[in-house]
């Protein structure tokens, strides 16, 4: 297992040991084939800022905000690199999207994706009903990893998830309901800084990417309560897929490639009848437990207002491929969310749209992710905190 993490994950059905064999061997290769499909790379999005908070931003006021084709004059001082790199100027980490290998995808063509209904999610802030201004873009060209986004900017964002909209419980504090909102973030958060870790510039000069595991272990692994909600939102978001079980299994995934959509729809259903998964951990997350109380249903809304928020700040990022992968895991947090706690009902039935199923799995791979390098990285970190 994972050095120290031992026992069940808190208000979890499974051990860490358990998740971590399953993810090994079961639900991260299944997970890492599935967003590589051509209906599984391609998200559509909303990417230019359109920041409702701080309007005196000069940076989201800008219309074109984005990171890699922003000319360097258009950033206003906070934004600019945050640290010299001589003699670089094509190499900028801040403008590495810019590189024509990961350029973002506009020509793919809506019509090739059918069979989806457009629905509305009542706990984010997208509306991917307004097409003027999404564009798609290939994940696979633009993976989530160091930017050298930091500053002011990025850490204003945070902490307005953290203090206005979803305050760290205190330690006494018994009410799952009052504690999974921030676990989720803090487990998001947790899981976006071990991708910064996991794939950072090393060495500007070389143009060398790889493992910081300083980093990795400063800000997250030192800190076993992000470790702890990192497995949280892991094991939540997989609830939600296979709560979707029927939903995602007869859902179209087709776009156009036949032998390619068909190897997409098999993926899927070795992920959601994984006799591992079964037999490990057959419910991730009981959510059943939850907003039985009397103030259940106020709970519920307070979070979900919350959550709304969280997501509209999002549109705050001022690095483009940040925000995209901001996006992207809000929205598929979001998605969770609504597979857990909006079709409690039998009398509801479960609609998605395309593009929270793409971003309920990406993120589900971008945790699994996480979570295997946290193992990985078990004897590493052990090493190093010996060394402190
Ligand atoms: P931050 O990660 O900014 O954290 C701020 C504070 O939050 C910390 O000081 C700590 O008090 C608290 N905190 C940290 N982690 C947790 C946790 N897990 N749980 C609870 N509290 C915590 N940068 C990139 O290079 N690539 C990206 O793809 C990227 N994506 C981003 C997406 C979003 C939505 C945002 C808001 C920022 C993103 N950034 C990205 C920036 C990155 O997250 C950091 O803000 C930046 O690297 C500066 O890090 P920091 O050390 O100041 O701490």
């Amino acid at each position: 297992g994972s050095g120290k993490y031992k026992g069940m994950i808190e208000d979890c059905c499974c051990d860490y040991e358990t998740v971590d064999n399953l993810n090994i061997e079961v639900l991260n290769p299944l997970l890492q084939d599935l967003v590589t499909t051509p209906f599984f790379r391609y998200f559509k999005v909303k990417l230019w800022c359109d920041c409702p908070f701080w309007p005196d931003d000069g940076m989201c006021r800008l219309r074109d905000c984005s990171v890699c084709e922003c000319p360097e004059n258009e950033f206003p001082e906070p934004f600019k690199r945050p640290y010299n790199i001589a003699g670089l100027p094509s190499d900028n980490p801040i403008c590495q999207e810019g590189k024509p290998q990961a350029a973002v995808d506009r020509t793919i063509d809506n019509r090739a994706f059918r069979g989806w209904v457009e629905t509305n999610n009542p706990w984010t802030h997208e509306d991917d009903t307004d097409n003027s201004e999404m564009t798609y873009v290939n994940l696979q060209l633009n993976p989530e990893r160091f930017t050298g986004y930091t500053g002011p900017s990025a850490r204003r964002i945070w902490e307005s998830i953290y203090s206005e909209n979803c305050p760290k419980y205190s330690s006494g504090e018994t009410c799952p309901e009052k504690k999974v909102l921030y676990k989720l973030i803090s487990g998001l958060h947790s899981s976006i800084s071990m991708h910064i870790a996991g794939d950072y510039l090393l060495d500007e000069s070389r143009n060398q990417w790889g493992q910081n595991i300083e980093l990795m272990y400063d800000r997250i692994l030192r800190h076993p309560d992000r470790v702890r909600n990192m497995y949280f939102t892991y094991l939540f978001v997989l609830r939600a897929v296979t709560k979707a079980t029927a939903y995602l299994e007869q859902a179209e995934y087709d776009t156009g490639n036949n032998a390619e959509d068909l190897k997409t729809q098999s993926l899927i259903k070795q992920l959601l009848y994984s006799p591992k998964l079964q037999t490990a951990c057959p419910v991730p997350f009981d959510e059943a437990k939850l907003w039985q109380g009397q103030s259940g249903p106020e709970l519920k809304q307070q979070i979900q207002k919350q959550f709304r928020n969280i997501s509209a700040l999002m549109d705050c990022v001022g690095c483009e491929k940040c925000r995209l992968w901001g996006k992207l895991q809000v929205q598929g947090l979001g998605t969770a969310l609504k597979i857990l706690f909006s079709v409690g009902n039998q009398d509801q039935t479960l609609q998605l749209q395309r593009n929270e199923v793409i971003a309920l799995v990406n993120l589900l791979n971008r945790l699994s992710e996480s979570v295997k390098m946290v193992h990985d990285m078990g004897p590493d970190v052990e090493r190093l905190m010996e060394d402190q």
